[in-house]
């Protein structure tokens, strides 16, 4: 068993809520820090499934990447999904930890995984954050000798174990430098341009960022928001096995990608 605190310690010294966005909520969300915890699930998001699993598993503590809570709330109840979770975890006395962007910026976290896993080199923060420019917002980096949109959509599938991707642009253009920003990040763009990036890998994109893609001549990535975050889960869930090495520790295996090909 391990003090809930010291395991807090740990997930902050690897996704340090500075890093996080301003609009976020990071950190313990649900919990007390002076509890014994012994098992430990990870996963990105508190669905009905990984809720479920968690409780069936006996999980003492979930780190799940979306926040739950995220926004303010007035009531806990039935009424809504987040409340139905919320009742259901506490219940079963179950604490709840989001790093959320804190770890998507992280020197380790999604990013800077994500950047590595397709074979960047050079890589550097998209938006550095203000106190400490070695971490940041997204992350950038070169395509050693260059290579097609289509040979780095490739790398992209394998490494995140998706049969398909989305493109906007041009399949066949070269590029030598490629901006990452996982999940939602098609805002973007103006960065990676600005750091001289041909291309975006993100999970997903509205129509009308897409079409701002093309405008402005910028190619587009989409591996899907499910998989270009949930491969870090395993990682977080890796990291904390071997830092404590007495814990009973997994990443969720419920979880899927909502979106299906049909
Ligand atoms: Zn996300």
């Amino acid at each position: 068993m391990v003090r809930l605190g010291l395991i807090c310690e740990y997930l902050e010294s690897l996704a340090p809520a500075r890093l996080s966005a301003e609009w976020d909520n990071v950190g313990l969300l649900a919990g007390d820090y002076d509890a014994e915890v012994q098992r430990v699930m990870t996963c990105l998001t508190m669905t009905a499934d990984t809720v479920a699993e968690a409780i069936e598993r006996q999980a003492d503590l979930v780190v799940v990447h979306h926040p739950l809570p995220f926004k303010p709330l007035v009531r806990i109840t039935t009424d809504s999904p987040e409340g139905r979770y919320l009742l259901d975890l506490l219940g079963a006395q179950i604490h709840l930890f989001s790093p959320h962007t804190a770890w998507d910026s992280a020197a380790g976290g999604i990013n800077q995984k994500l950047a590595e896993g397709i074979g960047l080199s050079n890589i550097a923060p998209l938006v550095p954050n203000e106190g400490d420019p070695d971490v940041g917002e997204g992350r950038w980096g070169e395509v050693s000798g260059g290579a097609q949109v289509a040979e780095i959509a490739k790398r992209v599938k394998e490494f995140l174990r998706v049969p398909q991707i989305r493109a906007v642009g041009n399949p066949e253009r070269k590029i030598e430098r490629l901006a990452v920003g996982c999940g939602s990040a098609a805002t973007f763009m103006a960065a990676a341009k600005d750091c001289g990036c041909e291309l975006l890998l993100t999970g997903e994109a509205t129509f009308h960022h897409c079409l701002a893609a093309e405008a402005t001549g910028i190619e587009l990535l989409l591996a899907g928001h499910f998989a270009s975050e949930q491969f870090a889960m395993q990682a977080l869930a890796d990291a904390l096995a071997d830092r404590f090495t007495e814990l009973d520790i997994w990443c969720s295996e419920t979880e899927r990608d909502p979106i299906q090909p049909i």
